[in-house]
């Protein structure tokens, strides 16, 4: 609908960020945004065949909650190391430069649980590959993802075969 549409035109484009020569998708014009957020939250969730979402730290938490309060699921948060006070799993993963850690809550998953990771943008797929091993080893059947941006020429979807990832916008 329109204000998809609208929610498209408002991703910001933000040079040599976080350092020079990459061209930084910001997406927070679009959350700001009453009419886009709705629509992107919506959007997000309308597969509608998850019992839980799973949100990456940080503006997957803010998409992620949304989502599930308009689904009326739960959310759980998967964090950076050192922030949960106890901790079930973690999954350290490559990322374009160095490596990064995920760590999912203790107590969060439930065996079983059918669960939809959402972020906000699709880059190398390094992310959604870490959250998907961390819902397949908490016993949960990862559905697939949804995120608001993929940046197609980085082939992230490469990174979680035979998943369903959706993306809302593609640049
Ligand atoms: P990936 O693991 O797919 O390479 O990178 C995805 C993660 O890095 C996501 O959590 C996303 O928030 C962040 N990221 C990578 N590139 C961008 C970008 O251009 N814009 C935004 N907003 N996030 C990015």
């Amino acid at each position: 609908g329109p204000a998809l549409k609208r929610a498209a035109g408002l991703v910001r484009e933000v040079p040599d960020f976080p350092e020079p020569g990459v061209l930084f998708r910001d997406i927070g014009p679009v959350l700001a945004d009453p009419d886009a957020f709705g629509a992107v939250v919506h959007a997000l969730g309308r597969r509608g065949d998850f019992d839980v979402v799973v949100g990456v730290e940080a503006r997957g938490f803010l998409l992620g909650a949304a989502v599930a309060h308009a689904c009326g699921t739960g959310v759980v948060g998967l964090r950076k190391p050192g922030k949960l006070p106890a901790v079930a799993d973690r999954v350290d993963y490559d990322l374009e430069y160095g490596t990064a850690t995920l760590e999912l809550p203790a107590d969060a998953l439930e065996s079983g649980q059918r669960v939809l990771v959402v972020d906000d943008v699709l880059a190398t797929g390094g992310t959604l590959g870490a959250a998907r091993q961390l819902a397949d080893k908490a016993g949960c059947e990862a559905v697939g993802a949804a995120v608001v941006l993929e940046l197609t020429a980085l082939e992230g979807r490469a990174a979680v075969p035979d998943w369903d990832v959706q993306a809302l916008f593609t640049v």
